[in-house]
């Protein structure tokens, strides 16, 4: 009976033990994908900010492990940048700089090409004009000298997204300010469930982008306010394309701090890169989603502190 006993009393201990132990493995599986942030330059100073954000909002997903590569600074060779792409399932640019080399060129069309999925941030569309592989993934882009030689303007005409070849240049935004996000496609993973229209807090609402625009789906706009020194137009802001076996999610918002932590900007982002991975989105819409008449952001993480940008 004594043996019995100190062998339950034993095995008992163990129990506790693993109880102890459990819950971490238990509760937090290994994230299924892996993503490679890329940045290092930008004409927007607060990129090493802003990837801090996006590698944060990949993570809470419990989806991705997330890894940065960054670019030399700007003025030195970029030769020596060779990402390995293909070791991820998806890339995320948060990048605006001078042109990559050769070899990271090639890589990155290889890896997008081959099924790689890939999600453009904000200023993101406006790096690299003249590389015509990159401009056919974001679809449609800004600066960098983008003219009508890049592409046309997608406009909203009688309910369908159209191409306006338009001579003129591509890429402005009239004053920044808070606007609303209208859903054009209530039927898509990454939109199904969020409100048809909500508040996106201020940010620059960028306009008159011009690109290939092959293959681009358009799941949101914002109206572009004349009075805000815009186009008067519904400007496309979240966009899906559809690079050969690459899948691509394209989000013009995001300028400062602020627009990054807007709940709205978070979730689409976060729907976006699942989206662009698996072709489905399992996240739920957050409770405190921004809506038609309340924008609703993150608290600043760096009360007091934040550099201007
Ligand atoms: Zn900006």
């Amino acid at each position: 009976m004594k043996t019995t006993r100190t062998c339950f009393a034993l095995f008992a201990v163990g129990l506790l033990v693993a109880c102890a132990t459990g819950p971490e493995t238990a509760s937090a599986p290994e994230p299924k994908y892996s993503a490679l942030i890329v940045d290092g330059q930008s004409n927007h100073r607060i990129w090493p900010i802003t990837s801090g954000y996006l590698k944060g909002y990949l993570e809470e997903t419990g989806l991705f492990t997330v890894g940065v590569a960054t670019t030399p600074p700007a003025g030195e060779s970029l030769e020596s940048y060779r990402p390995p792409f293909s070791d991820y399932d998806l890339v995320v640019s948060n990048y605006n700089g001078e042109p990559w080399g050769e070899g990271a060129m090639a890589d990155f069309d290889a890896f997008v090409g081959g099924g790689g999925a890939f999600v453009s941030v904000h200023a993101a569309n406006n790096a690299f004009p003249e590389w015509t592989a990159y401009n056919e993934m974001i679809g449609i882009g800004g600066w960098g000298d983008r003219t009508e030689r890049h592409g046309p303007y997608v406009r909203l005409r009688d309910g369908e997204f159209v191409h306006d070849n338009t001579p003129g240049i591509g890429g402005s935004h009239g004053i920044r300010h808070e606007f609303a996000i209208e859903i054009r496609d209530t039927n898509h993973p990454i939109t199904r469930g969020l409100p048809e229209t909500w508040m996106h807090a201020n940010d620059e609402l960028y306009d008159g982008l011009r690109g290939p625009a092959k293959n681009l789906h358009v799941l949101a706009t914002a109206f572009s306010t004349i009075e805000s020194e815009g186009t008067g137009e519904h400007e496309p802001i979240l966009m899906t394309i559809q690079y050969q076996q690459g899948r691509i999610f394209h989000t013009t918002l995001g300028h400062a701090l602020v627009s990054q932590r807007c709940k709205g900007f978070v979730t689409t982002f976060q729907r976006g890169a699942e989206w662009a991975v698996t072709g489905e989105v399992t996240q739920p819409v957050p409770e405190d989603f921004p809506t038609a008449t309340e924008v609703r952001t993150r608290p600043d993480p760096d009360e007091g502190q934040s550099p201007a940008g």
